[in-house]
């Protein structure tokens, strides 16, 4: 089976368990794990897999788990799907690499124009692409610093902007992603996100909280750039009260400073639209994008506004495999799906689905808070029944009763506490209901 496994949207969409989770043929790859992969290197449900498509992952001992993680909001548009698939062969069998910067090819200028085209205005835009979402979020602050000559960056409460250094000084969580990792980056300074379940905030009265720091604690003579999250990723899938968005926008453009918009998860139909920025008419001066652009091929891109862009001297931008043509095939590959399937459309749908199935499952466990998220970018919260404090405990329960049961779950939250819900946007009505019947389970059986 491992050697001829055969992936993609043909696969039997079924959950299927045959053997524990995970089953002998996994346990014995996982002390060879042990013996070479470095223990830094974590793995969430230790299955080691064949092949995968649809909505479905399956494993060595021949078990079929319904997955609801896409890897972390990369395989949208499903794994192995037709037209990644058949893009990539035919790039891999026509060259493989030339570093764009020595020899260009049209794969890397056309996702370009399909960046300038897809992300939100219809201004005037550039990009650069990159291998990574921390390579695309450090790129987008070196352009910020050179456009307006000044220092500072914001971030916010909750932010994750990846593991490089600059990155993890971005990024708010300590574990595990900063701890003894430092010294961090300088310059990196931190505002008071909208959290609407423990605030209480409007918009308007968290962006002018969040203001009033940057104004008090960095000044906006010294800031290059705001970075935020349209929609809070590691940090708990919050989705920022209306208005908050649009204030902090208008504040960076009233005061030159750029607006970044992380949407490195957030992105490319996740959310029900192209972009989590387009729910509000957001239009950042520059968007980082990785994760779902390209079908599981790494990718990452900088777009903006051309004269931003063009700010940086020739040769300040690029890297040896930035924008490398197999994953640029990948990419237009992966947006021909979005485009073909509608799959802006089909997160909606999803996330309809996920959030009626998540209210009847909270009416029997007040441990969950609240349910949000945009399309199929789902969450919940866990706390203890009628507060705000945070049930981690339970939320490793559940989520391992999932996992033993067959289906892919993944948590996040600064505290641990949020399940969030990421279903490759090719799975089926009825394989996602089944998920969530697991899930439903898997709140019972830990009460
Ligand atoms: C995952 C993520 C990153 C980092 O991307 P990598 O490809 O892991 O470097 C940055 N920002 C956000 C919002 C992310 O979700």
């Amino acid at each position: 089976m491992t050697e001829s496994a055969v992936g993609g949207p043909t696969l039997p969409q079924e959950r299927r368990l045959v053997t524990e989770i995970p089953g002998p043929g996994s346990l014995e790859r996982l002390d060879r794990k042990k013996a070479h992969v470095a223990d830094g290197v974590g793995t969430t449900l230790p299955v080691f897999v064949v092949a995968a498509g649809g909505g479905v992952l399956v494993d060595v001992d021949g078990n079929s788990l319904i997955d609801l993680g896409s890897g972390i909001a990369v395989t949208s548009v499903g794994n192995a799907a037709d037209a990644v698939r058949r893009n990539v062969h035919a790039q891999v069998d026509a060259f493989t690499h030339t570093c764009f910067m020595v020899t260009p090819y049209d794969g890397y200028v056309d996702v370009c124009a399909a960046l300038a085209e897809l992300t939100p205005g219809d201004h005037a835009k550039k990009s650069a692409l990159f291998n990574s979402g921390a390579e695309a979020v450090e790129n987008a602050v070196k352009i910020a610093r050179v456009a307006t000559g000044r220092d500072a960056v914001v971030v916010f409460d909750h932010a994750y902007h990846g593991r490089t250094n600059l990155t993890m000084a971005m990024t708010a969580k300590n574990m595990p992603y900063k701890n003894g990792f430092g010294p961090f980056a300088g310059e990196v300074y931190r505002a008071p996100m909208s959290y609407p379940l423990r605030d209480g905030l409007s918009g308007e009265d968290a962006a002018a909280r969040a203001i009033d720091v940057i104004d008090k604690q960095v000044g906006a003579a010294n800031l290059a750039c705001i970075v935020i999250e349209p929609v809070l990723g590691e940090g708990g899938f919050v989705v920022p009260a209306p208005g908050f968005l649009p204030a902090l926008a208008a504040w960076a453009k009233a005061n030159g400073v750029v607006f970044i918009a992380d949407e490195i998860q957030s992105g490319f139909c996740r959310t029900g639209d192209w972009f989590a920025s387009d729910h509000e008419g957001v239009v950042p001066d520059l968007v980082t994008t990785a994760k779902g652009i390209a079908g599981g091929l790494p990718l990452a891109g900088v777009t903006g506004r051309a004269e931003l862009m063009d700010s940086v001297h020739v040769g300040g931008l690029g890297g040896t495999y930035g924008g490398n043509p197999i994953a640029c095939a990948a990419a237009l590959g992966s947006i021909e799906e979005m485009k073909e399937h509608d799959l802006a459309a089909r997160a909606r749908a999803i996330g309809e689905q996920m959030h009626a199935r998540l209210e009847a499952i909270a009416v029997d466990h007040d441990v969950i808070a609240e349910i949000r998220g945009r399309g199929a970018m789902m969450a919940i919260e866990l706390c203890a029944p009628g507060t705000t404090d945070p049930d981690p405990v339970r939320t490793a329960a559940v989520s391992a009763y999932c996992h033993q049961h067959g289906v892919v779950t993944l948590t996040c939250g600064t505290w641990g506490n949020v399940f969030r819900f990421l279903p490759p946007l090719s799975i089926s009505d009825a394989l996602l209901d089944e998920a969530f019947d697991v899930v439903a389970e898997a709140f019972a059986a830990t009460a």
